[in-house]
């Protein structure tokens, strides 16, 4: 009846979307299923900013990001599929969560590779070559001129992956040798390399401020 529903208290929905608005979400996720998780709970830890480790679907409520680290893209992607975390990321990118995939989580946030089949995300309209790099050299450094940063950033490659090709709507950031290296799109950014393991903290601040807006 109409006179009911003047009367109606908010519906909880409501009541969530204003605690987001006027709090608004602070925390940023680290996916912590295999991988260098602590490096970059470390790194959020330096910025001053809350970080909590993600292991299960309802653990990305709220999140104001979520970053997929390096580790091994097969056993990430195979533990995100039982866990039901696959559908879960993919579901809090679409509704607009910002994802930031380093080196296993590149190769995951791509919607297709050029090897053998593998669970992925697909949040990025994007080719990745998975062991790009590692079949030269197992890992090495390298200066990289990244797209917005005034400084060089050293990189940190072990068993990298590199984007092979990229469709429309992803932005390149670096290249090494022509090869994509690190790559955003609205709310996606990727690296193929780790600063998690560098003491420049400029990609996080970059995720954190430039990507997740915080
Ligand atoms: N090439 C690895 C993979 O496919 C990633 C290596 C890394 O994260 N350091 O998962």
């Amino acid at each position: 009846m109409a006179g009911n529903e003047e009367t109606t208290q908010p519906r909880r929905v409501t009541a969530r979307k204003s605690d987001r608005e006027t709090e608004g979400p602070k925390k940023i996720g680290v996916l912590a299923l295999q991988g260098d998780v602590r490096e970059h709970v470390e790194i959020l830890k330096k910025l001053g900013v809350e970080s909590v480790e993600v292991r299960d679907v309802e653990d990305l409520t709220g999140l104001a990001g979520l970053i997929v680290p390096g580790g091994e893209s097969t056993t990430i992607g195979k533990i995100m599929v039982e866990s039901g975390l696959l559908d879960g990321v993919r579901s809090f990118f679409y509704k607009g969560g910002p994802v930031w995939g380093t080196c296993a989580g590149m190769v995951l946030a791509a919607s297709a590779t050029t090897g053998t089949r593998q669970p992925l995300l697909g949040l990025m309209n994007a080719l990745v070559e998975r062991n790009g790099f590692g079949r030269q050299v197992h890992s090495f450094e390298k200066e990289l001129e990244i797209e917005g940063f005034e400084e060089p950033f050293v990189g940190v490659f072990i068993r990298a992956p590199f984007f092979e090709d990229v469709g429309p709507g992803v932005e390149v950031m670096g290249k090494v040798d022509g090869r994509v290296v690190a790559a955003r799109g609205e709310n996606i950014l990727v690296t193929a390399f780790h600063p998690e393991l560098t003491d420049d903290i400029r990609f996080h601040e970059y995720f954190v401020r430039e990507v997740c807006g915080l």
